[in-house]
């Protein structure tokens, strides 16, 4: 008869649940090959077994991988924090739940502070050559009529802006790691505590690791952000609908965004390279309704929110490979200091979407995640070569300039989200004669795009 519970783990100094280490799969554990710095333990299983209500203690021989510091997702905040460390001489493991990069998606659009980050960390150049720079931005309503255009570079000289695909990106950063620092199909699913301030984290394939710092990476619905306390992010009341329409011979469109601005529906479209252009539309929803996947239905879905607007929408979403659809409900979480949990709790730290999940409305998202990798991993560098107090000062660091950032941006882009999805019609009618036309100014919307980061130097190992 199988054993009814074990009372008692012991696993090197630690004591941990019983659930968390009787994991069917001890087996597993060599079976992806070995982990760098492999460590090997005895756990130590005390079961109470029904039949003889005695203590049994065996031994099980497990393996143990040892790592100063595991990044957990491999997205945009993972990647570039694992390039941003390796600059700088320390060396990472990055897990991640898929068995690939991503590769399906649209792009995001990048400013000037997401471009200084990338040029810090070797990649700007590559990147900057393969798609186009946005010269500028033009408005318009649903029925087509311009409201406002505007230039860039006559705003602010230093701005550059290019909707950059996410595939190209991830794998760019990707390609600066050797290729054992990145483990696929490794999904968390256990993060604890240990002794000796060291993280025991348990993967899905079974993988135990044992790590100096974590950092959580992990995206919007962040694991390790809800095992440190974080409330789930919330739902605006708006979802979006996202796609890159393909033009083999070359597309049409000038290089600036295009806004289109209707009563509770946005869109906009922008050329990402020379057959590229993404677009997205933007619609009230009170709830983020069911799950769709299939793109033929996603299609219609959208094609029906624009169909009587200017025809350019409705042609993009009909060149929009299936691949590249989907829609999303929009959520955000506002890091109130009273209330909120700090980013860090002992060798555990939160960077990207993970800590700071913002609707896309003012498009920094992506560009913030590249800012705090840089940040974290100049704070963390100097500090993992000494011991734990520095360690401890430099996630302290990295809160207090990270926090005055990214908070107030989050709930300016809620904000502007929700005055653009306004579908009252006399305040539609005041936004679009009045406030777009003669009221706003782009310079000063742009501002948080301002973000000074110098080069970081590259280490060889
Ligand atoms: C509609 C829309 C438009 C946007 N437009 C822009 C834009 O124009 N500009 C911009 O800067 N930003 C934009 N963003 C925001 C941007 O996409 C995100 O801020 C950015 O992707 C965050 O990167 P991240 O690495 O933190 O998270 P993610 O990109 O979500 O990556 C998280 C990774 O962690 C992995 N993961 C999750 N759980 C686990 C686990 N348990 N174990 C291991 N791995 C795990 C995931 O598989 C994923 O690979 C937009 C967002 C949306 C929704």
């Amino acid at each position: 008869m199988a054993p009814q519970s074990s009372s008692l783990l012991s696993f090197n100094h630690y004591h941990i649940s019983t659930a968390s280490l009787l994991h069917p799969s001890l087996n597993h554990v060599r079976a992806r090959g070995p982990l760098p710095q492999q460590r090997h333990s005895w756990l130590v299983v005390r079961t109470r077994s029904k039949t003889s209500c005695g203590a049994i203690t065996k031994a099980v021989k497990a393996d143990v991988g040892k790592e100063d510091v595991v990044i957990v997702g491999a997205g945009i905040a993972g990647l570039a924090t694992a390039v941003s460390l390796q600059r700088l001489g320390v060396r990472s493991l990055v897990v991640e739940q898929a068995d690939s990069l991503r590769t399906t998606g649209t792009s995001l659009t990048l400013f000037k502070n997401g471009w200084r980050v990338l040029d810090a960390i070797g990649v700007g150049s590559d990147l900057r050559s393969q798609f186009l720079e946005i010269q500028g931005m033009v408005v318009k309503t649903d029925d087509g009529r311009e409201l406002r255009s505007f230039r860039f570079k006559d705003e602010d000289a230093s701005q550059e802006v290019r909707a950059v695909e996410r595939r190209i990106l991830l794998e760019k950063l990707a390609s600066q790691l050797p290729s054992e620092a990145i483990r696929f199909s490794s999904g968390l699913s256990k993060i604890e505590n240990g002794e000796n301030g060291e993280q025991f984290l348990e993967l899905a394939d079974g993988t135990r690791l044992l790590a100096k710092i974590v950092i959580g990476c992990d995206g919007i619905r962040s694991p390790v952000a809800k095992w440190m306390g974080f409330s789930e992010p919330k739902y605006v009341g708006h979802c979006a609908f996202r796609g890159l329409g393909f033009f083999p011979d070359g597309q049409p469109f000038e290089a600036r965004v295009n806004y289109v601005y209707g009563r509770g529906v946005r869109a906009g479209y922008v050329p990402v390279s020379s057959t590229k252009v993404y677009w997205f539309i933007c619609f009230n929803s009170s709830s983020p309704g069911p799950k769709v996947t299939d793109p033929s239905a996603l299609k219609k879905q959208a094609k029906e929110l624009v169909k009587n607007w200017p025809p350019e929408l409705l042609n993009l979403i009909d060149r929009t490979p299936d691949e590249t659809i989907s829609k999303t409900p929009l959520l955000d979480r506002w890091l109130w200091p009273a209330t909120s949990p700090s980013p860090s709790r002992g060798k555990v730290v939160l960077v990207g979407d993970a800590w700071h999940p913002m609707t896309p409305n003012l498009g920094q998202g992506g560009c913030c995640a590249l800012e705090d990798a840089v940040v974290l991993a100049r704070s963390l560098a100097d500090a993992l070569k000494s011991d734990s107090a520095s360690i401890a000062n430099a996630l302290q660091a990295y809160e207090s300039t990270r926090w005055p950032r990214v908070f107030p941006l989050t709930i300016r882009a809620n904000l502007v989200g929700a005055l653009l999805q306004w579908d009252n019609p006399l305040v539609c009618s005041v936004r679009n004669n009045i406030v777009i036309p003669k009221l706003v100014r782009l310079g000063p919307i742009l501002e948080h795009t301002n973000f000074d980061c110098e080069p970081l130097p590259q280490t060889n190992f």
